[in-house]
């Protein structure tokens, strides 16, 4: 029992506010579709200029008929501030 105790206080809850949420409207047929990064988990942490950085990749998927990939690139700073946005496939809205 011991060992499920350590298990659970190793891993503090997360703030909701470790979400980032964004939409987008498919180029193709228009569909805005929402997503979601979470900030605690999603993020990969590299170095530009020998500033650290947070980057994320996602690709989103409408749920209608069209296929279109909307490929969303993100970069935050260390406090976890968007900086840099990028899109193909979709626009942000
Ligand atoms: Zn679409």
């Amino acid at each position: 029992m011991g060992f499920l105790k350590k298990l659970f206080s190793s891993a503090p809850a997360r703030p909701s506010s470790s979400l980032y949420n964004f939409a987008v409207k498919c180029d193709r047929c228009g569909e805005t579709i929402e997503g979601h990064i979470n900030l605690a988990n999603d993020l990969s942490n590299e170095f530009e200029d020998d500033r650290e950085i947070f980057f994320v990749r996602k690709v989103l998927m409408g749920s209608s008929r069209c296929f279109q990939q909307i490929e969303v690139q993100m970069k935050f700073d260390a406090n976890k501030q968007l900086i840099e946005k990028e899109i193909s496939g979709g626009k942000f809205v």
